[in-house]
């Protein structure tokens, strides 16, 4: 990719419509303006409510901007359509959540594998991928575990094994170690800094945890919809 913005956003506003109908609604984001580039960890931060949240679904293509524009890994994503959104998110970009959301009935393999079904792997593809993704987070004598079987950290690590399946150029992730004690939160942070590193990714990460900061290039804090 020429590029060297991962993410670029322009004038970004993100305003709810309630059902009430709040007078203009809610505007949960008013005029973000920011870049990243290409091989950094950025941390975004804000109180809750800030927006932060928001700002991750539109970067993600999950939900739309009011107005202003999104470029991630080069695609404006105004001009994609819903479903060329789901295919590009399942080809270019890795979702991290705080609650993990694996499914609790498969395997850390298999939870990883099912996402290459869905983009439509070969099986030998998948099952390569899947096992070089659980060594790379440290997870391989896991492999056939399921979530409730393991602490909150390796459910983490599974979780960040499936979002780099797809050999995603950018990870996003929501309050990543919302739910870890901090001895967990930073191993898992400093496991994404080496990650980010040597794979040559990009990763935005959405926290509030003081923690974070040291790990990260760059801070972006959020108040009340814009960055600070
Ligand atoms: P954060 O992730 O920083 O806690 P959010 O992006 O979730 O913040 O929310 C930002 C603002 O937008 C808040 O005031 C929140 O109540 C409001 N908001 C979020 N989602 C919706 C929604 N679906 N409908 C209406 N208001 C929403
Ligand atoms: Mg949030």
């Amino acid at each position: 990719m020429t590029n060297s913005f991962a993410i670029e956003t322009e004038n970004l506003w993100r305003i709810y419509q309630t059902r009430q109908g709040a007078e203009g609604g809610i505007p949960a984001l008013r005029g973000v303006s920011f870049r990243v580039p290409v091989g950094q960890v950025v941390a975004l931060k804000g109180r809750s409510g800030s927006g932060k949240t928001t700002l991750l679904n539109c970067l993600a293509g999950l939900d739309r901007p009011t107005s202003g524009t999104v470029r991630v890994l080069g695609h404006d994503l105004s001009q994609m359509s819903d479903d060329e959104l789901t295919v590009w998110r399942r080809e270019q970009i890795g979702l991290v959540f705080q609650s993990f959301g694996l499914l609790p009935t498969l395997s850390a393999y298999e939870n990883i594998e099912l996402l290459l079904r869905i983009k439509g792997d070969d099986y030998q593809t998948r099952h390569k991928r899947a096992l070089e993704c659980l060594e790379l987070v440290g997870m391989s004598r896991w492999r056939d575990h399921r979530p409730y079987e393991m602490s909150g950290g390796q459910q983490q690590r599974v979780a960040i094994a499936r979002a780099l399946a797809n050999h995603a150029q950018l990870i996003m992730a929501d309050e990543p170690t919302g739910e870890l004690d901090s001895k967990t939160a930073g191993e898992i942070l400093t496991f994404f800094r080496n990650l980010v590193e040597n794979e040559k990714i990009t990763m935005l990460m959405v926290s509030h945890d003081p923690l974070v900061d040291q790990h990260v290039h760059q801070v972006f804090m959020l108040k009340d919809g814009n960055l600070e």
